[in-house]
């Protein structure tokens, strides 16, 4: 093999940055509607979602690992138990929102019950969106401290036969 083409091969086979992932998933219950949405999905419902979490590193640390699971569990899963878990994610523009959080048209007991309950995102609540707000706010949020660490996918299993995903990659900038 001439030099050119051993040269060629060896950048074809050299120049891919090496990725280790990490994957972890949390089970959550979550109420939402998809503003817009022509059918069902309109309606307030609800699911119990899996949501998997995968993190990467170039380079594994010294015992080999891209971060101990429990990191994945403290920072990530946590997180989901805390904030979403057995509440309803409305998108901030939903008129319904608006309207469930008004203080002026709900007396206030109910509104603090109400309060407690909704959690208002910014974003349409699709499982696609959902992957990606958690990619990129949740994972730069939680990994500030360990930047060879990222949340670089995120996959939403709304039921167990449909599920939609988020990914940045490793290079990527963090927002
Ligand atoms: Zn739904």
């Amino acid at each position: 093999m001439s030099d050119v083409k051993d040269a060629a091969v060896h950048a074809v086979y050299s120049s891919p940055i090496p990725v280790v992932s990490a994957t972890r998933y949390h089970d959550i219950s979550c109420g939402h509607r998809v503003v817009g949405h022509g059918g069902k999905c309109v309606g307030l419902h609800g699911h119990n979602y899996r949501i998997h979490f995968t993190v990467t590193t170039p380079t594994t640390d010294a015992l080999g690992m891209v971060v101990d699971f429990s990191v994945i569990k403290d920072r990530l899963c946590n997180w989901l138990e805390e904030n979403w878990d057995h509440k309803m994610l409305l998108w901030e523009n939903d008129p319904m929102a608006q309207l469930l959080l008004s203080p002026k048209t709900a007396r206030h007991s109910v509104w603090t019950i109400l309060e407690d309950s909704i959690v208002k995102v910014p974003f349409n609540p699709t499982a696609e969106n959902i992957a990606k707000y958690l990619v990129e706010h949740l994972g730069p949020k939680m990994f500030h401290d360990l930047p060879n660490i990222r949340l670089a996918h995120v996959r939403v299993d709304e039921t167990r036969k449909c599920s939609a995903s988020y990914e940045v990659s490793q290079s990527s900038p963090v927002k």
